[in-house]
């Protein structure tokens, strides 16, 4: 695996890489890899010549500078599955190297009720951070392809609307949420949850699903968010927002037929630790 720590060193590198025609996909990521992570790598690498993680810990995305402080970096563990997974090339910028000092990232781009609702206003400049990271290492690759997790739903509309609005070539590929046995959706900061909260956060996949059925019943909507904010409130459990949207617009749904793009989204802090997850309950286009 070739590890680049510098833009410049990646982009002579990929520059050639691109004159012999190769198809580059393009796997961001945070690190602390797990299952999930390498699941994206693998669709890159059915559909792309050559695939390039990158590990970044992107300060401007954390609202809460202690959420920042505890994000778990095992590097180490990173680079071993990394290897296990034949992943190529690897991008593993410092901070400087991304935001360098001497270089304002100017980037007007204003992601409208996409950034405000949900994460948007529970993370107030959470998006923005993410914007302004995704729109660096998109210029800085070029990749033919990006692939991110429907794990973070909010997210990938976002950087889609971010592509189309800045006209960056990149194709997004939203890849399905890979979830522990128990349905707890594969996350890196599932390693900051006790073995038992592990075990009990199975309960909010259990109430997006739970939810689905009450909705195919034709359960009313605001019926349907009172009673799983109240099944997700717990010892240890605390939900931010439970919330019924158009996939598209993210705008929240009054009635079951008001979209053919249903999703259902979620923020619940257990044990301190913030988790999301969502469950896409009908899709037809
Ligand atoms: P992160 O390291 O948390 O920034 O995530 C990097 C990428 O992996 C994002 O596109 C996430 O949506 C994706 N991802 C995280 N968890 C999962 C999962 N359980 N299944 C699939 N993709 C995931």
């Amino acid at each position: 695996m070739i590890i680049f720590k510098k833009v410049s060193q990646l982009q002579d590198w990929i520059k050639a890489r691109k004159h012999e025609g190769l198809h580059i996909g393009f796997v961001p990521t945070m690190g602390a890899l797990h299952q999930g992570h390498m699941s994206l790598t693998e669709w890159s690498k059915d559909e792309c010549d050559i695939t390039i993680v990158s590990i970044f810990v992107n300060p401007r995305q954390f609202n809460d500078p202690q959420d920042l402080i505890k994000y778990p970096r095992p590097i180490a563990d990173d680079l071993h599955l990394l290897l296990k997974n034949e992943i190529e090339v690897l991008f593993l910028p410092e901070v400087e190297e991304i935001y360098p000092a001497n270089q304002d990232l100017i980037l007007d781009f204003d992601p409208g009720l996409l950034g405000s609702v949900m994460e948007g206003k529970f993370r107030p400049g959470h998006f923005a951070g993410v914007a302004q990271v995704m729109y660096r290492l998109l210029t800085i690759i070029e990749p033919d392809r990006l692939y991110m997790g429907q794990k973070d739903f909010q997210q990938v509309a976002i950087v889609k609307k971010l592509i189309a609005d800045q006209h960056l070539q990149a194709r997004l590929i939203m890849c399905p949420t890979l979830r522990e046995p128990n349905g707890l959706a594969m996350s890196s900061r599932n390693l900051r949850l006790s073995p038992q909260a592990r075990i009990e956060a199975s309960l909010i996949y259990a109430t997006l699903t739970e939810c689905q059925k009450n909705f195919e019943e034709d359960v009313p909507i605001a019926e349907i968010k009172q009673r799983a904010m109240e099944t997700l409130t717990r010892k240890d459990f605390k939900p931010e927002y439970f919330s019924i949207v158009d996939g598209t617009t993210l705008a929240d749904i009054e009635y079951k037929n008001d979209s053919r793009f249903v999703v259902a989204c979620c923020a619940v802090n257990v044990e301190g630790v913030r988790l999301i997850d969502n469950l896409i309950w009908t899709k037809n286009e």
